[in-house]
């Protein structure tokens, strides 16, 4: 399988030694195997141009380490996680996990530990020829690394948000398992132990305690066939892992849209942009940086019944449409309609369906000859080179229309009020499906390309049918996108701005401007 792995043109590898982090054998929708296999095999691209940094952190666990390696360090020796200045809710949410992380863990004098100065790193050199043509691997970790004094005992406590639903996958365990078992520096230990923290809570999950035999056999058992799907990661998965990522100058995947979003600014850090952000952008700057962030949201917000609903619809569609051959959906919703995951009053079961029978009479699926003409919940990444912005899109359905792309968004509605505002602002989502079109960035013929708008609402479907070529839509569309991203792409600071959006704010917990927290002050 190795054989066949090739990097792309202009990335030239620049050393003989592979190195894997830990968080690449988590996976995951939001890493690119394609980069990580790239970055751990040593190769880099000669990009010139050096890019600007955030004034702001931008990784969410940063000062919450920094503050762990300040109370352990020695006195006079220097800080370990280095950090920009934290924006005001992050530099609360890292106080949260400080206290938390120190109740959870308290000093136990039967069984003294602490920090050690270093991180263990494990480190192979293959004695002969390496199908690689690697001189030494090296796996690291990442976490607080606490020993006892004598070293016979090894713990690495793993912060996180919030502790998943889903343990992380067995080769990441067998992985850190091996690097705590035989890593330096430091002597061999006889015990080691991984444990999940969440700062959140101050939960906790244990993922691995045995000897240090035993953790050489989870390795055996797990680790080779976790190391080569790293290594011989060939999928590029654009996403927001390209706002980062060193390769993004030669990368075969993602694809260029100069001028997407209709404004120019040169020497602005590279960042990502959806309309999600800009939504929250508009209506508090704290709000979508916090967001952006992954701060842990209020569930009472974020679960909010009528989003719920919404999302359980999304969802219910979404598998209908994807799987098995395309027939178009009908009137019959089975009672239990509702997908795992979801928790919906009876009521909202109930609406629910009757939305679902609306959506037969409108259907897409009645428009395609085959399930190849069919993307549900597509990821539609573009980067717009003059601003310097990956740009993440995610419609509810693309599907081919005699060789043009339509691209179908999906709402509900439980009443037949219609707005008189114009659906381009009140769907920004829209706005970005028209220029993405307009423009040809989707592809396919243009002659039956176009935007379509589904409200499934009690009385019955609204088809809305926006004709992208059209050149007063495509105008005003030009116009909404540029009056969302203008002031966010020149902010550094995302100042909050308290009003009535701070009611159904899922990150007020961690915002001091909130007029909860100044209430509670
Ligand atoms: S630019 Fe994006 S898709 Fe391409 S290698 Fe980097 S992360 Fe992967
Ligand atoms: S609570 Fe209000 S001011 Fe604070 S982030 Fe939320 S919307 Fe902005």
């Amino acid at each position: 399988m190795s054989q066949s792995w090739l990097p792309p043109d202009g990335a030239t590898r620049t050393s003989g030694v592979i190195t894997v982090s830990a968080g690449m054998f988590k996976g995951g929708e939001f890493r690119c195997p394609a980069a990580d296999a790239l970055k751990a095999r040593g190769y880099h691209t000669a990009d010139p141009v050096p890019r600007r940094r955030e004034r702001l952190e931008h990784f969410a666990l940063g000062p919450f380490m920094a503050a762990c390696d300040a109370r352990s360090r020695p006195s006079g020796s220097p800080l370990r996680t280095r950090t920009a200045p934290p924006h005001d809710g992050l530099r609360t949410w890292s106080d949260h996990g400080v206290k938390a992380y120190e109740a959870a863990f308290p000093a136990d004098p039967e069984r003294p530990l602490s920090e050690v100065p270093e991180p263990w790193t494990y480190r192979y050199r293959p004695s002969g020829p390496d199908p690689r043509n690697a001189q030494e691997y090296r796996f690291t970790v990442w976490g607080r690394c606490l020993a006892s004094a004598d070293g016979a005992y090894r713990e690495l406590r793993l912060p996180v948000h919030r502790l998943n639903r889903d343990v992380p996958p067995d080769g990441f365990t067998a992985a850190v398992a091996l690097v705590l078992a035989e890593g330096t520096p430091g002597p061999p230990p006889e015990h080691v132990r991984i444990v999940e923290f969440a700062l959140l809570d101050g939960r906790t999950r244990e993922l691995f305690a045995g000897s240090r035999e035993q953790a050489l056999a989870r390795y055996r058992e797990h680790g080779p066939d976790a190391l080569a799907r790293v290594l011989d990661g060939r999928e590029y998965r654009p996403g927001s892992a390209c706002c980062g990522c060193p390769y993004l100058s030669v990368c075969p995947a993602l694809r260029a849209a100069p001028g997407l979003l209709g404004i120019e600014a040169p020497d602005r850090p590279r960042r990502t942009w959806s309309v999600t952000n800009g939504r929250n952008y508009r209506a508090c700057p704290a709000r979508d940086h916090m967001r952006r962030l992954h701060l842990p949201a209020a569930d009472s917000v974020e679960r909010e019944v009528t989003a719920e609903r919404g999302r359980a619809l999304h969802a219910y569609l979404a598998d209908r449409h994807a799987h098995g051959s395309p027939r178009p959906c009908t009137v019959e919703i089975p009672e239990d309609w509702v997908p795992d995951g979801f928790d919906l009053p009876d009521h909202e079961r109930t609406l629910g369906a009757l939305l679902l029978r609306r959506h037969a009479a409108v259907c897409p699926l009645r428009c395609v000859g085959d399930g190849t003409d069919v993307r549900t919940e597509p990821r539609v990444v573009r980067h717009d080179t003059a601003a310097d912005v990956v740009v993440i899109a995610a419609p509810d359905l693309l599907y081919r229309d005699a060789g043009s792309w339509v691209w179908r968004e999906t709402k509900t509605s439980a009443t037949d009020r219609r707005s008189h505002r114009s659906l381009l602002e009140i769907y920004p989502q829209l706005a970005l499906a028209v220029v993405l079109i307009s423009r040809g960035d989707l592809g396919g013929a243009p002659s039956r390309a176009r935007v379509e708008l589904e409200v499934l609402r009690p009385g019955g479907a609204d088809l809305e049918i926006i004709d992208p070529f059209a050149s007063a839509n495509r105008t005003a569309a030009e116009g909404v996108l540029r009056a969302m991203v203008a002031d966010w792409h020149g902010d550094d600071h995302y100042a909050a701005v308290p009003g009535r959006s701070c009611e159904r704010c899922e990150v007020a917990r961690w915002c001091s401007a909130s007029p909860a927290t100044e209430a509670a002050a």
